[in-house]
């Protein structure tokens, strides 16, 4: 399963343990195990047929978070995500999935499965809520802090294209996930509408699917495919400048890990490189034209102070980070306020913060302190799952808001000429 390349990138390794200072894994466990140097010594001697994989061993490699930070950080220039993110293939490969896991990749395979499977569970949480408050919890949110999945699929709310009124100055392809088109309905309208009044027209796929990258990041390479090729078969197709994103996941996914994922299996990746090279996230078009936002022209009382956390998948998988802080420094009325360890992982990490409770806890803790230490009563993001953690795991009387950056953009545009 594993190519020659990575495993001689294994070989790279000085053991030098400089990865192990920007692991957060590591610096809540302080075990050799949790730490990208130890877990790159159990992927070596399995490699070389010298260690069985025992539950423990299966426990330290998947309670690696993916956040890339030791890759990026590591001096012998190691890719140690993908690393992993291969032994994970092989790990699904000898073991398969739980049933758990087996379900919700089926959903998301599929959307029109994914979406009973939202509406049920709009469905069951009002019930849940009712019945057992906050006691109920699904990894560390209560059930009444996860939210509320959208009435309607998104993307079965708008139209294939949407027209700017005014001069047109660009067309993006826009990738709606899996998180916009079932939870977070307003991050979508919000991206339409910045989109637009910026003189952007928006092709919405209709025919587009999960990005896949909850099943190809667990290891469940088989489900992926499917999903993989039909995306790159649409957004291949379509004529545009740019294909644009809203989730750091998805973008991620598009830009770096399909790509690498195909090439790692042995197979012909050059569409999903010429697709990734039209992949954008949201902030990166919005700050190419900043000065060009309809912003109201004043805003009075004391100034909103924001801070900003950095997704993994948007800074490290998709090297975006002064974008947003660009974006916010430019609204009226907002006052950023930088955040210690901004760009540490919040803890969530896909579904990490349900299969390793504790670890993710105190990771999501450490994010919870450095917010408050801000006192800005606004966390702006790129990512709904660095949304859902840590507004779950805020309660109501830390009056804090967590929200996607484009949604403070167009909260703060101008009213449109009638
Ligand atoms: S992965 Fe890089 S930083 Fe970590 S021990 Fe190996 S060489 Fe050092
Ligand atoms: S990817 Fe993140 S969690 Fe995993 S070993 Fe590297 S730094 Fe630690």
């Amino acid at each position: 399963m594993f190519s020659q390349a990575i495993e001689q990138d294994l070989h790279h390794c000085r053991k030098c343990g400089m990865c192990q200072q920007v692991c957060p894994t590591y610096k809540i466990t302080r075990q050799e195990y949790f730490a990208p140097r130890g877990r790159a010594q159990i992927v070596k001697h399995y490699l070389e047929g010298d260690l069985k994989i025992s539950p423990r061993v299966e426990q330290a490699l998947m309670s690696c978070m993916l956040c890339d930070a030791c890759a990026a950080f590591c001096p012998s220039g190691v890719r140690i995500d993908r690393l992993f993110r291969n032994m994970r293939l092989e790990l699904d490969h000898i073991f398969g999935k739980p049933f758990s896991k087996r379900i919700l990749f089926s959903a998301l395979s599929k959307s029109s499965r994914a979406w009973k499977a939202s509406a049920a569970a709009r469905a069951g949480q009002s019930l849940l809520v009712d019945t057992l408050g906050l006691q109920l919890k699904v990894g560390n949110i209560p059930i009444e802090k996860l939210p509320r999945p959208n009435k309607k699929p998104f993307r079965q709310t708008t139209p294939e294209k949407l027209s700017p009124k005014n001069k047109k100055v660009g067309r993006v392809a826009y990738f709606v996930g899996c998180a916009t088109d079932l939870i977070y309905g307003d991050v979508g309208n919000a991206m339409l509408e910045v989109l637009l009044r910026l003189g952007i027209e928006v092709v919405v796929p209709q025919d587009q699917v999960c990005c896949s990258a909850p099943m190809f990041l667990s290891g469940a390479a088989k489900q992926a495919l499917p999903n993989i090729f039909k995306n790159l078969d649409i957004f291949d197709s379509v004529d545009v400048d740019a294909i644009v994103v809203d989730c750091a996941t998805c973008g991620s996914a598009l830009k770096k890990g399909i790509p690498e994922l195909l090439e790692d299996l042995g197979m012909d990746a050059e569409k999903s490189k010429r697709v990734a090279a039209k992949v954008k996230d949201i902030s990166q078009i919005v700050a190419e034209h900043v000065d060009d936002l309809p912003i109201q022209d004043s805003c009075s009382g004391e100034p909103l102070s924001v801070t900003y956390h950095d997704p993994c998948h948007l800074i490290r998988g998709m090297g975006v980070s002064e974008e947003p802080r660009k974006i916010l420094r430019s609204l009226p009325g907002v006052s950023l306020v930088n955040m210690e360890g901004a760009n540490e992982c919040c803890g969530g990490g896909g579904s990490y913060q349900f299969d390793n409770v504790d670890l993710s806890r105190e990771i999501t803790l450490k994010k919870k302190h450095n917010i408050f230490a801000t006192g800005a009563k606004i966390v702006a993001t790129g990512c709904p799952g660095c949304r859902l953690t840590l507004a779950g795991n805020l309660s109501d009387d830390d009056c804090t808001e967590v929200v996607h950056t484009i949604e403070l953009v167009r909260r703060s545009l101008a009213k449109e000429p009638e």
